[in-house]
């Protein structure tokens, strides 16, 4: 028995072996795809008739197609009537979320169908022409499940870091606060005091959290709690930044308030999130701490056309609504750092690109400057700067066309006809005809 074990097992290696040589074989083949303009989002420079060489999930040169012949083995792909440039970045989804509030439906929500949710949104976010995200709180770990098998091929999705549960103190944003106090309810990642968010640091990593989500202020979506006041203490995030960042994860806070806003600054951490009384006090102290601002800012036109929230959240988002366009305006004219994210759950899934629509057109930046929040800024926020963001030589590839300019008109970048993620066409409609 045990011989016939052992037998099968070196059968099975050599099968691997050539499994394995077959594989490498098929990677070595290029791919060259022909642009019609390549988009340098560092520079904002459009040279003509580029082609960019994928070998495997690589990029692995950009050389004009003049010099650039097919060789036997080649696959070409023709977007020669295109303007092709990097997948976009969002650093706010909660893909595992859909856009319904209701309190009946959260408190219905169930592991399982957070995960099949998940499935939906990473297909329809990764062919919104967004290759990579940042997901920013998920229950149950939902969305390090789905980054598994993502990672895996085993379903369609952007790259993803994943948070798992956002921390949060007892009855803030994070918590769980629609049911009376006899049925003990609480949110996952809740967590008071040094000692208690110390352990849920290390328990999210333990569980695969890329990054760590905190609450450092109330929220709109969420009973009971206010906006404006802060929730974790600033010694309290600056013990949860202290154990993220030696354990190699950045930390984003969700925050409205301007004294919540001052002390996760203050506190070290990577992202603001919202940041909707963002005050003079608040932008000095981000930039002194080189503090990235993730507006979130399209939600809000969104919610003011279609938007139906249950009462118990409308005025909250009335009043943030009020002042945060303003508040985002002055910051960005400051020079504080910006990520495009989006908050991506609050309304559909795929919308994305509107955000960069909000920051061109309502917030001032050249289109330039919109879309390298998405690609350049996102990348160096993830600390991904050597794998995403921008296409050149050693980077995934990450590919996106664009029918048209968009540094003439960033709206084109909300219809994107083809996506490439990892070397893998996800999207094709330039072909489909
Ligand atoms: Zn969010």
């Amino acid at each position: 028995m045990r011989t016939t074990n052992h037998r099968k097992l070196y059968l099975l290696l050599i099968l691997l072996q050539i499994t394995a040589v077959s594989v490498t074989a098929q990677t070595a083949t290029r791919t060259l795809v022909r642009t019609g303009h390549l988009l340098n989002v560092k520079t904002g420079a459009e040279p003509a008739a580029q082609t960019i060489i994928v070998t495997g999930d690589r990029i692995t040169a950009i050389a004009p197609t003049a010099s650039t012949p097919k060789q036997s083995g080649d696959t070409e792909i023709d977007l020669t009537k295109y303007t092709v440039m990097p997948g976009l970045i969002d650093v706010h989804t909660h893909l595992t979320m859909a856009p319904n509030f209701d309190p009946y439906y959260e408190l219905t929500m169930t592991p399982a169908k957070e995960a099949i949710i998940g499935v939906e949104n990473a297909k329809i976010t990764l062919e919104a022409g967004f290759t990579t995200v940042r997901n920013v709180g998920a229950n149950d770990y939902t969305d390090v499940a789905l980054r598994d098998e993502i990672n895996a091929g085993h379903i369609p999705g952007p790259h993803m870091q994943a948070s798992g549960p956002a921390l949060g103190i007892t009855g803030g944003h994070m918590d769980e606060n629609l049911l009376p106090f006899e049925y003990h309810v609480h949110g996952q990642a809740v967590a008071d005091g040094i000692a208690a968010v110390q352990h849920q640091v290390r328990e999210n990593i333990k569980y695969g959290a890329d990054l760590i989500k905190i609450g450092a202020t109330g929220g709109v979506l969420s009973k009971g709690d206010d906006p404006q006041a802060s929730q974790y203490t600033l010694e309290e995030m600056q013990a949860i930044v202290a154990d993220a960042h030696r354990l190699g994860r950045k930390v984003a806070a969700h925050a409205h308030g301007g004294q919540g806003i001052l002390w996760a600054s203050e506190a070290g951490v990577d992202s603001i999130e919202h940041g909707s009384y963002l005050n003079d006090e608040g932008i000095a102290m981000m930039k002194k701490h080189s503090t990235y601002f993730v507006p979130t800012a399209y939600l809000i036109d969104w919610m003011q056309e279609f938007g139906k929230l249950p009462p118990l959240y409308q005025q909250k988002m009335k009043d943030v609504s009020a002042v945060e366009k303003q508040n985002a305006t002055k910051a960005i004219k400051a020079g504080v750092k910006v990520a495009l994210g989006t908050d991506a759950a609050v309304y559909p899934h795929g919308l994305n690109a509107h955000e960069i629509d909000v920051y061109v057109n309502q917030f001032g930046m050249s289109p330039l400057q919109g879309i390298q929040t998405g690609t350049i800024n996102a990348a160096d926020l993830m600390g991904w700067t050597d794998r995403v963001g921008t296409v050149e030589p050693g980077k995934w590839a990450d590919i996106i066309a664009i029918d048209g300019d968009p540094l003439k008109d960033v709206k084109l970048l909300q219809h994107v006809p083809f996506v490439m993620k990892s070397g893998i066409v996800y999207k094709d409609e330039v072909h489909k005809q």
